[in-house]
């Protein structure tokens, strides 16, 4: 009874994701379909027009990118590595977008971080989507925090402090929950896909936040064992 009833709540989380997904396509799809028709019949053209047009279906196209992510049809390929590289690279992909914001980027990773058993790319995205809440709530400048520590109990330890505006009590509880967004051009799929991500590794996240005092949030991944990575641990000896 219990598997068929974590099924039937599988179902039922699937459901709701699929309603969150037809509704946030047809709201670009229905303004796509409005626009051709309204060329179609004989209005004048305008190229304001095709640059709506685009952005809604970037729009779709970031949503199923997205979704695509979660459903990860991919192969998926868990390997020990160390953290520090993974972490330099997200902190260089989105440097210039912290200096264009003029937010201050800090970065302290010690050297001797233990690794982490991982899906590369994956991870990446997770530190991505997160640097780049933190970079969209201060438009106007701010600073930008990321430390990684090592804990013996829990593994690595990754902060993610930013001084931007904060979340409200009332939201913070709605956080991860598909398609919640407070973004006029967000997908409110970041969170929830970090999430995903970090639980398949065996890890946390949390985000600690209060209205006007910044937001933190913290992954905590397992350091990486004979047990989660018998392939490396043959390659080493
Ligand atoms: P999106 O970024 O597309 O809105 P996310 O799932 O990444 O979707 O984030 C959901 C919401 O959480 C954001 O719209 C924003 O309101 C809030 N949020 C996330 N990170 C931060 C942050 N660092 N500071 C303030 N608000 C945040
Ligand atoms: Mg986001």
């Amino acid at each position: 009874t219990e598997e068929l009833l974590r099924s039937s709540e599988k179902l039922a989380v699937a459901g709701q994701l699929a309603a969150g997904v037809a509704h946030e396509i047809r709201n670009p799809l229905t303004s796509l379909k409005g626009f051709t028709q309204f060329m179609k019949a004989g209005a004048q053209y305008k190229e304001q027009y095709l640059d709506i047009m685009m952005s809604e279906l970037d729009r779709i196209e970031q949503i199923i990118s997205e979704l695509l992510l979660l459903a990860r049809p991919q192969a998926v390929t868990y390997r020990t590595k160390p953290l520090e590289p993974i972490l330099t690279h997200v902190i260089s992909l989105l440097e210039p977008q912290a200096n264009l914001q003029n937010v201050e980027l800090l970065a302290s990773i010690p050297s001797g971080l233990p690794p982490v058993y991982c899906e590369e790319n994956h991870l990446k995205q997770v530190f991505i989507n997160l640097m780049k809440n933190a970079l969209e709530a201060m438009p106007r400048g701010g600073r930008l925090e990321l430390a990684a520590s090592a804990s013996e109990e829990d593994g690595v330890c990754v902060t993610l402090e930013d001084n931007g505006p904060g979340i409200p009590a009332e939201l913070l509880k709605r956080l991860g929950e598909p398609f919640f967004t407070t973004k006029e051009k967000g997908s409110g799929l970041g969170l929830m896909v970090s999430q995903k991500i970090v639980a398949e590794h065996g890890g946390r996240l949390s985000v600690d936040s209060r209205e006007g005092g910044g937001t933190t949030v913290t992954v905590v991944l397992p350091q990486a064992s004979e047990r989660t990575d018998p392939a490396s641990d043959a390659a080493d000896s």
